[in-house]
């Protein structure tokens, strides 16, 4: 197949790439830097340099400004709802330029979605309570619905926090471990969603080849866990002194809106209709993914 990817060259996306070009796929990536085409991945700045003909097969829409790690002031902000939503309106309009449009679009989305949630699992249907990050991912999806109309298969992805050892939030969340320093953000009971990138990436995979799923998805594993929880799990890696929470109103102060969504904040997401189609993970719970990620490395 001929893929084209924005994000392609994030922290997801280059991992994603690389696995498509082994499969023996085609890639176009979509970079706002100048970059040397390679092997079967050539890179456009724009997407008008694609032409009407670009025979392309499928679409997976990964770009954005990073969400984490700034603090969210207003031109922040709208940079981060720019990035997403009028990187895939640029994406439709491509489509409705081809003479041949692709089978399948996958764009992306969070498990922000739902918005800050209590400890109910969160399949696909729930609603979605009012945020930031829950009205930045609407839009973001509702930008890829045009696709459908042109009789493209479109599915959303909603990323949890994908877990990998170079990059990602993962590397910021060890930091204080690293230091001999564990804790978690506020009470420590709201839920965090994580993924391990390998199951991202093969997750995409999967919806790729599956020609009857549509809508929204759920990338997350299927058993999220509580920050506490998560603190004490990766507690098992680093000598640290005894954990104790951060309270809320510091990581307020520090970093402003941010913390209220991303950490003090949370969703216990399931991944209903990924394991109802089928799906595997190979790191279905936390214990197993850092014993992937950290073990050989961190071990003690
Ligand atoms: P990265 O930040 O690693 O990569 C995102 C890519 O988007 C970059 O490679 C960059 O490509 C492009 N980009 C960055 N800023 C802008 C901008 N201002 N305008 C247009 N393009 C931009 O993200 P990830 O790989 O971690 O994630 C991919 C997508 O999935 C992101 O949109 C993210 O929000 C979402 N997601 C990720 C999660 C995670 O835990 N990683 C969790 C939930 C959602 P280039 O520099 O080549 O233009």
């Amino acid at each position: 197949m001929h893929i084209l990817i924005t994000g392609g060259t994030g922290f997801i996306g280059t991992e994603l790439v690389a696995r498509l070009l082994g499969e023996g796929h085609r890639m176009t990536l979509l970079s706002r830097r100048q970059r040397r085409d390679e092997a079967g991945r050539r890179y456009v700045q724009s997407l008008e340099e694609l032409g009407t003909e670009a025979e392309i097969d499928a679409v997976i829409n990964l770009a954005g400004a990073p969400l984490a790690g700034r603090r969210w002031t207003s031109p922040y902000k709208r940079e981060l709802v720019a990035s997403r939503v009028e990187t895939t309106r640029e994406l439709i309009a491509l489509l409705r330029r081809q003479a041949r449009p692709p089978t399948v679009l996958l764009s992306g989305s969070a498990v922000g979605y739902y918005g800050p949630r209590g400890g109910e699992p969160l399949a696909e249907d729930a609603g979605s309570e009012p945020s930031f990050s829950s009205d930045l991912c609407r839009q973001w999806e509702h930008a890829s619905l045009p696709a459908r109309e042109l009789g493209v298969r479109v599915c959303q992805l909603r990323l949890g926090v994908v877990l990998d050892n170079d990059g990602g939030a993962l590397v910021q969340m060890l930091r204080p471990f690293r230091f001999g320093i564990a804790s978690w953000p506020g009470s420590g009971e709201q839920y965090l969603s994580w993924i391990h990138r390998e199951d991202v990436v093969r997750a995409i995979c999967f919806l790729l080849q599956q020609p009857g799923m549509e809508g929204p998805y759920n990338l997350s594993a299927p058993e999220p866990v509580t920050q506490r929880a998560f603190c004490s799990a990766v507690q098992r890696y680093f000598r640290t002194l005894p954990a104790l929470p951060v309270p809320a109103p510091v990581l307020r102060l520090l970093l402003g809106e941010m913390a209220g969504e991303l950490l003090l904040t949370g969703q216990r997401v399931v991944p209903g209709k990924l394991v109802d189609a089928g799906f595997e993970f190979h790191y279905p719970t936390l214990e197993q993914a850092l014993s992937d990620i950290l073990a050989p490395r961190e071990a003690a």
